[in-house]
């Protein structure tokens, strides 16, 4: 069947549009690999009235309530390529199976890199963060580390020092200017040189991270900016402009969430730079907004 809508990405942006495309009775399929971005974590904070659910259960919350529209199909599996324009797109998945939309919204999410020391992938979303807005307050204060990876490190160090007493692991990056440095001290951020060659388990549960040095330091939890990549070659397929972000590469979109290309919108953390739960739901609504009144309102192509 030729659906008004394909929804890339069953995760909180996909599904918050899937939700509001369902209930004006549109045809919507949610495609979706269930490999959401938080999934690394066990709970999920600064979400109004789910604080500490886990990311897999707000879905799960979701998706069962979703069951109720009939026009809303949640299909598990992987889109692997996209073509065509508006009015006519059609999705090829990974069981080789093909699907065909007037509309398509790209909500597929990104994907963390992580600077390549050791212990480092295997801590992510439990010792290992980057958000201390999401997990900053389970830390408790205390010794708290800052891995520098990026241009904004100080600047996280700088805010996460209100969570605790930061240490600024430098790791090898260029000496901080002097007007930072300034800032990092007014934070009572404290610096520390040297390349950092390994993180692994400390007593009371902390995280030891060593310098090449050989001197460890114990902290209660390791900031890190991963590099965020946008997942897979859909993006490309279809020609989206991005634009840079401190974080990475996102698609650029217009107010309503509309990519470069007709017809296609994007929404969560794909087109967005510092995305988390709510933010990336909100995006969700406000694609669907506007592709249903683009269906509604834009004359259906020749
Ligand atoms: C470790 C960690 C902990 C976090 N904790 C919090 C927190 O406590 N609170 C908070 O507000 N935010 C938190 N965040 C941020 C939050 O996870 C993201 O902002 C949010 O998940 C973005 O939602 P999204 O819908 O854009 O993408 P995602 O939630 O990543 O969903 C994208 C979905 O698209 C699917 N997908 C990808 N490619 C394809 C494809 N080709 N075909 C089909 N499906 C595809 C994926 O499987 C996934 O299910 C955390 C992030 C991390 C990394």
């Amino acid at each position: 069947m030729h659906q008004d809508a394909i929804i890339i990405g069953g995760g909180f942006a996909g599904l918050s549009a899937a939700y509001i495309l369902g209930r004006a009775r549109r045809h919507v399929t949610v495609i979706d690999s269930g490999t959401p971005r938080n999934r690394f974590a066990a709970h999920a904070h600064g979400v109004l009235a789910m604080d500490g659910l886990s990311g897999g259960e707000i879905l799960t919350r979701a998706r069962d309530q979703l069951a109720a529209y009939p026009t809303v199909t949640l299909l598990s599996g992987e889109a692997d390529s996209a073509a065509g324009a508006i009015d006519n797109f059609s999705i090829r998945l990974s069981s080789g199976s093909r699907l065909s939309a007037r509309r398509l919204l790209l909500a597929s999410g990104v994907e963390d890199r992580l600077p390549e020391i050791p212990g480092l992938k295997e801590r992510w979303g439990k010792s290992v963060l980057h958000c201390p807005y999401c997990h900053g307050y389970e830390i408790g204060g205390g010794p708290i580390g800052v891995l520098a990876s990026h241009p904004m490190s100080a600047h996280q160090a700088a805010v996460v020092a209100d969570w605790g007493d930061v240490t600024l692991f430098t790791n090898g990056t260029p000496d901080p200017e002097e007007e930072t440095l300034n800032l990092l001290e007014r934070r009572n951020v404290t610096l520390q040189a040297g390349k950092v060659d390994a993180v692994g388990d400390a007593p009371d549960g902390r995280l030891f991270v060593r310098l090449e040095t050989g001197k460890t330091l114990d902290v209660k939890a390791l900031f890190v900016g991963p590099d965020l990549q946008i997942r897979g070659t859909i993006v490309h397929d279809l020609g989206c402009a991005l634009e840079e972000s401190p974080a990475g590469r996102i698609i650029a979109t217009s107010p309503a969430k509309a990519t470069s290309i007709a017809g296609v919108y994007a929404a969560g953390d794909i087109a967005r730079a510092f995305g988390n739960i709510t933010l990336s739901s909100a995006d969700g609504v406000v694609a669907a907004l506007g592709l249903h009144q683009s269906l509604m309102f834009e004359a259906p192509q020749p």
